[in-house]
């Protein structure tokens, strides 16, 4: 398969009628594999009503199919297409954070596809705060089931460069409109709990969803390194670059000791650390991604930084730990999971 590449500006006037997101949304309406930028990161879209397209999605990614995806959507219209029993709760977080990066888990219609959902009663939706996604969406008149663009198990894409190293030849179209915002994925939060349920840590913080709603729980398997998470995907690791990859909590010197003791053993040894302290240590590699000044601009570059690490040799990689608040619970959920929770501690 030959894989299309849509450039699309963001900025022009009337997406909607952009002759490349028409032709792309055709793409979406026989079925065909899809990738387009969202807030967050790449998704890899698919028309969620019909069972082979969503099937497609799983074997372009090697993705476990027990691990339910995301419906996109782009008016609040269609969410009765796709979920149904909506929880007042539900409607007070679409008005405050869509579009955006909250993915609500609700009741599912039985038109969406099983495989969507992966056997579950409860369906993810979500509305993205990009205009290519709104206006492919839009074109192609559907609910768009969309996963991270990524074979499965790597850093999410958060170019149309990444989608293309890891899937082209294997999915229909991507459509290029630069590079992403936010950086990590959307929160996921339960809405048929009694108390609301994050599921995911993500765009949008705990904090934030707080103070709209007032208090609401998170799973043990957030917390707990043994409960079974609720929500599938979260049990798999995830976000991986190729060499390992350890999380050192400590001072900028215990992290250099560090280095310093695999270096002397011959290895090449590549450090993750923010703009701050890119001077501070001496490496073989070393990548700033953001400033710890602003956890956002760290989100962002995340996934970047973990994929810069392939094109180098590096054998090891070890990078700082983040405030485990606001979106760095995002960024410590993600960073643990790229390290299979391979973690040293200063004593
Ligand atoms: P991804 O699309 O790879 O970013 O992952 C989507 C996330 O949403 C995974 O962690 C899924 O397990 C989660 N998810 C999707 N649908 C549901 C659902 N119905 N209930 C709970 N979690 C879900
Ligand atoms: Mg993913």
């Amino acid at each position: 398969m030959k894989t299309r590449i849509f450039f699309v500006d963001k900025n022009v006037d009337d997406l909607s009628t952009y002759p490349q997101i028409i032709e792309a949304a055709s793409y979406l309406k026989r079925d065909e594999l899809v990738a387009f930028p969202t807030e967050t990161v790449y998704g890899l879209g698919a028309n969620a009503m019909s069972t082979s397209a969503v099937e497609n999605i799983f074997i372009a990614k090697g993705r476990p199919s027990d691990n339910p995806l995301i419906v996109h959507i782009a008016t609040k219209e269609q969410l009765y297409d796709v979920a149904c029993d909506i929880p007042s709760v539900a409607y007070t977080l679409m008005d405050h954070f869509w579009p955006g990066p909250l993915t609500l888990v609700l009741p599912k219609k039985d038109a969406v596809s099983p495989r969507v959902t992966a056997g579950l009663n409860t369906v993810a939706v979500r509305m993205p705060n990009h205009p290519i996604a709104l206006a492919l969406i839009q074109a192609s008149g559907l609910p768009i089931a969309a996963p991270s663009a990524n074979r499965s198990g790597r850093p999410s894409p958060t170019t149309a460069k990444h989608v293309l190293d890891d899937l082209d030849g294997r999915i229909a179209a991507v459509v290029d409109g630069g590079a992403t915002g936010v950086g990590v994925e959307s929160t996921v939060i339960d809405c048929t709990s009694a108390i609301p349920t994050i599921l995911r840590p993500g765009g949008v913080t705990k904090e934030e969803i707080e103070r709209v709603i007032g208090a609401v729980d998170i799973d043990r398997a957030l917390v707990e390194k043994e409960a079974v998470p609720k929500s599938p995907g979260m049990k798999y690791t995830h976000y991986a670059p190729k060499a390992p990859l350890v999380v050192v909590y400590g001072s900028p010197s215990f992290l250099q000791q560090v280095v310093n003791e695999k270096r002397a053993s011959g290895f090449t040894v590549g450090v993750l650390t923010t703009e701050e302290r890119r001077d501070t240590y001496e490496a073989d590699v070393v990548i700033a991604c953001g400033r710890r000044s602003d956890l956002r601009t760290v989100a962002k570059q995340l996934y970047d930084a973990l994929r810069a690490f392939d094109e180098t040799h590096v054998h090891f990689i070890y990078s700082e730990a983040f405030p485990n608040e606001g979106i760095g619970v995002a960024i410590m959920n993600r960073l643990l999971k790229a390290a299979g929770y391979q973690q040293m501690m200063e004593k």
